[in-house]
């Protein structure tokens, strides 16, 4: 019998947390969770879910417009009703919650409604008990971080967002990451007016430069007020609204405004900086290939450690994890390379493997393979919207090292492609594929032009 209350006491019940004790437990393992908040963690309560349900909402607004060259003629012009969204939101989030609570119960693993507090590298204190377990899982993700400027008490950041008492006519987004972006489109096609401020010359610093372009342009297209090389220089409440105060001198007024400059560690209160755990530059804790911390029986996964900041990633950690100390299988390292992501803007990216600029600095010699089209949809829709399909291939070798694509549902069908990515294969595994017709996505296996080199 183990000298410890439980094998692994797992602190914060979101996506990485609940599938490490779900599946420690399902090894035999005595397993129990510690969770002050909501179960499912961001992106059941505050992230992927409930920005994916609201990306559904805004593309209607398109969908609607669309229609008409297709012989629909609607009735009145659609009104949005913001309270049926976010309350309908709210019950969906409470559904998943349940799901989470009876997962757990249902996998043998106790839960706790509290903070946990690390004592020391077996000791927890939670709900009033010290408990003791062999290994201590730290999953707490991380938590919206907003910049110092004046005025910045009015902002929400990206947990509160998605409750907002009213809606916002006016909205304006700070940031130039995958949040920002999302939200300005979201709240664009809900039918705000919409402003994104970005301090750098182009948003989505790290994606492929033409996907960027042709998201701003896009994006511009359907009506987002995008500014970039300038920042928030403070916010002042003003009779109808928020002034905003821009660097460049700027005025805008809206009702809303959303902070999307990034996300911080979750640490606080839990106790780890008694125990000197060593953090990486950025403040997450750092860990080893087995998920361990300077203190080896402290675990961390998943955004609290500073990897991508992605659900899949986390729960394949959460999976590595378990094998590593639960099982007796060989130690499998997870590999990062070429991990396959979307945004959901509108339209989406989607994206696996390396950017051009990437490619060129990794492999010299690169062949690019791309399209920019009208998508047969709008040859009716009177749309203007365009789509970009980009592969980039290694000269020497011929393999696909890189797949972007911008456009409707671009992370389906980016997900398909990232297996060949992953795979290995070369542009002439491609090249035998035969297409799927009629659909965009055919682009991928006919193009047969080197854009450039
Ligand atoms: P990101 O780190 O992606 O972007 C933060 C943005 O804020 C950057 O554009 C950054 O600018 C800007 N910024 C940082 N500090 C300041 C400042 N002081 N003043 C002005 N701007 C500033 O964070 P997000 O909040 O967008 O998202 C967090 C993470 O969550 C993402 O990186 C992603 O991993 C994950 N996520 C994934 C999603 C998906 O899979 N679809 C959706 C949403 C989030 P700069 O570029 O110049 O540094």
């Amino acid at each position: 019998m183990s000298e410890f209350d439980y094998d692994l006491f797992v602190i914060g019940a979101g996506s990485g947390g609940v599938r490490a004790a779900r599946t420690a437990a399902a090894t035999g393992a005595r397993v129990a969770v510690a969770e002050d908040r909501y179960l499912g963690g961001t992106c059941v309560n505050v992230g992927c879910v409930p920005k994916k349900l609201y990306s559904y909402a805004a593309h209607f607004h398109d969908a609607f417009e669309d229609s008409a060259g297709f012989g629909w003629n609607l009735p009145e012009a659609p009104r949005f009703d913001w309270a049926t969204l976010r309350d309908n939101k709210i019950a969906e989030i409470q559904r998943l919650n349940g799901i989470y609570g009876r997962l757990l119960d249902g996998a043998d693993v106790r839960l706790y409604n509290a903070r946990a507090h690390v004592i020391d590298a077996h000791h927890i204190d939670v709900a009033g008990e010290t408990v003791s377990a062999d290994k201590i899982l730290v999953a707490t993700g991380g938590w919206p971080w907003v910049p110092d400027f004046p005025g910045n008490e009015h902002v929400v950041d990206s947990n509160q967002v998605f409750d907002l008492d009213t809606f916002p006519e006016r909205f304006l987004v700070l940031g130039g990451g995958y949040i920002a972006v999302e939200f300005a489109s979201i709240f664009n096609g809900l039918g705000s007016s919409t402003h994104l401020i970005y301090r750098g010359e182009l948003f989505l610093r790290g994606f492929d430069r033409e996907v960027r372009e042709f998201t701003r342009d896009e994006m511009a297209k359907k009506g987002v007020q995008l500014h970039f090389e300038t920042n928030i220089e403070c916010i002042e409440r003003a009779q109808s609204g928020l002034q905003v105060t821009l660097t460049n001198g700027e005025v805008i007024e809206v009702d809303a405004v959303l902070a999307a400059t990034g996300r911080k560690p979750h640490l606080q209160s839990l106790g780890l900086d008694q125990l000197d755990i060593v953090l990486n530059d950025d403040g997450t804790l750092k860990v080893n290939e087995a998920y361990e911390t300077s203190v080896p029986s402290i675990l961390a996964l998943g955004d609290v450690t500073g990897g991508p900041e992605l659900t899949p990633v986390a729960l394949e950690e959460a999976m590595h994890m378990v094998q590593h100390h639960f099982t007796d299988d060989p130690p499998r390292n997870l590999d990062y390379h070429n991990i396959a992501t979307a945004v959901f803007c509108h339209p989406n990216i989607g994206t696996v493997g390396l950017s051009e600029e990437e490619a060129r600095e990794v492999y010299g010699n690169i062949r690019v393979y791309s399209a920019d089209f009208r998508p047969m949809k709008h040859t009716l829709s009177g749309s203007d919207e365009r789509c970009l399909m980009k592969l980039i291939v290694d000269d020497a070798s011929d393999r696909v090292i890189g797949a972007h694509m911008v456009g409707e549902e671009a992370g389906e069908v980016i997900q398909g492609i990232a297996i060949a990515v992953r795979a290995g294969l070369t542009k002439a595994d491609f090249d035998v594929t035969v297409g799927i017709h009629p659909t965009g996505a055919e682009e991928f296996v006919t193009m047969r032009s080197v854009t450039r080199r």
